[in-house]
């Protein structure tokens, strides 16, 4: 089985998925919350000056707790909203790893300047959901170098105090 997820409905992150869909026929995965977003995908593109990508339909809503069956692996979904509303997670419990999107960074969070951003909650997601995983966890972010948990939760200048 394959499979398509979205952490988030910015472009960056969202532009390749018709082409990736019509390249595999694996269904969509992407939060509901974050539709509105895809659905102006030309605002978006507007702002970076660049043509807006084809869309796709989103085949299933990615809430918190769905389970995904990815060969030996099962990809679990952590919603963490804040850098977008329908920002999540995914976490591979048999790899130890956790895809981050937009929401953690080495030494860093997401932005939440941008339309449907929020800087508490970002925080509170990070506290609730990703900060009580294990250390050894390793964070694959939406951009720059991996890290893990462990790192973050004890480095990240974001996290102090939480
Ligand atoms: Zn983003």
């Amino acid at each position: 089985m394959k499979a398509i997820v979205i952490t988030h409905a910015h472009i960056d992150h969202i532009g390749g998925a018709q082409k990736l869909k019509a390249a595999t026929g694996a269904p969509v995965y992407m939060n509901a919350r974050d539709q509105e977003l895809y659905d102006h995908l030309d605002v978006q593109a507007s702002w970076l000056g660049m043509k807006t990508p084809e869309q796709t339909e989103i085949d299933v809503d990615a809430r918190e707790g769905e389970r995904i069956a990815l060969g030996a692996a099962e990809f679990q979904i952590l919603e963490t909203p804040g850098h977008t509303q329908g920002s999540i997670s995914v976490l591979i419990p048999a790899e130890n790893k956790l895809i981050a999107g937009d929401t953690l960074f080495l030494d860093s969070i997401g932005r939440t300047d941008l339309p449907g951003g929020d800087s508490r909650q970002i925080l509170r997601s990070i506290r609730d959901k990703l900060l009580p995983l294990d250390d050894e966890i390793v964070v694959i972010p939406g951009h720059g170098p991996k890290t893990t948990i462990g790192r973050e939760r004890e480095r990240n200048p974001f996290l102090r105090g939480l």
